[in-house]
């Protein structure tokens, strides 16, 4: 699913946030990626998910080398394979929770995008609040939307990035043991970055990071 190898991020101003970096993700795994704040775990999720470049190395995606696509190109390859979910839920304040699926459905060329955001809906304990504006939802409610939103997406590869850290410790158990019933119904592999340790038992494996490198696997 996703292979990296010798990736090396130089940001303009001379940061070093990832120093040779090698790292292979299967199909259907559920990849924990845990540092520090700084050690390169935000960078690094970016990279896979195609929304910055390396300076140096390459990054294999389902078979293709995304390190040499073009904006263009590679904005077609990310729709419905890769979705992201981070820490602000940046969901569309003017629409209802469901418009907020029905709209990416639609985008990505879904026949039934409002069956299929009920559906999914339901499976994320909302469906009480299909009318509601992202306003007037909880912040775990309003990033279950969000996760909601990259499944009908239909991604292959979900990235996350620190997504329990505006919520309490109760929703961000019920956030991953979501991740885990797609990871496992879906077969989506997801890469999930967080620094909170005690969510460590969720993931297949976790990554470490440190200062731009990986330091160990637990
Ligand atoms: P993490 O997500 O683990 O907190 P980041 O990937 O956000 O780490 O950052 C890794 C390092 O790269 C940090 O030193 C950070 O300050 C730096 N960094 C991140 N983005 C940029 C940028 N656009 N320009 C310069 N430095 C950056
Ligand atoms: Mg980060």
């Amino acid at each position: 699913m996703v292979k990296l190898q010798g990736v090396w991020k130089i940001f303009p101003d001379g940061t070093k946030a990832l120093k040779g970096i090698d790292l292979s993700i299967k199909e259907g795994e559920f990849v924990g990626l845990m540092g520090p704040s700084g050690s390169g775990k935000s960078t690094l999720l970016h990279i896979i998910g195609g929304l910055e470049k390396p300076t140096e190395g390459s990054v294999e995606v389902m078979g293709v080398r995304i390190d040499e696509l073009s904006e263009n190109q590679l904005a077609l390859f990310r729709k419905g394979k890769i979705a992201y979910v981070f820490q602000f839920y940046y969901l569309l304040e003017d629409f209802s929770v469901l418009e907020n699926l029905t709209l990416i459905g639609r985008l990505v060329g879904k026949e039934n995008p409002e069956e299929e955001a009920i559906e999914i809906l339901s499976m994320l304990r909302l469906s009480h609040r299909i009318n509601h504006k992202p306003s007037q939802l909880s912040g775990g409610e309003q990033q279950r939307v969000a996760i909601g939103r990259a499944i009908i997406s239909g991604a292959k590869l979900i990235l996350a990035d620190e997504p329990t850290g505006n919520v309490d410790w109760e929703e961000g158990k019920k956030i991953f043991k979501l991740f885990k019933e797609m990871n496992e119904s879906k077969r989506i592999t997801f890469v999930v970055a967080t620094h909170n340790p005690e969510l460590r038992g969720f993931f297949d494996r976790t990554v470490l990071l440190k200062d731009g490198k990986i330091v160990g696997e637990v």
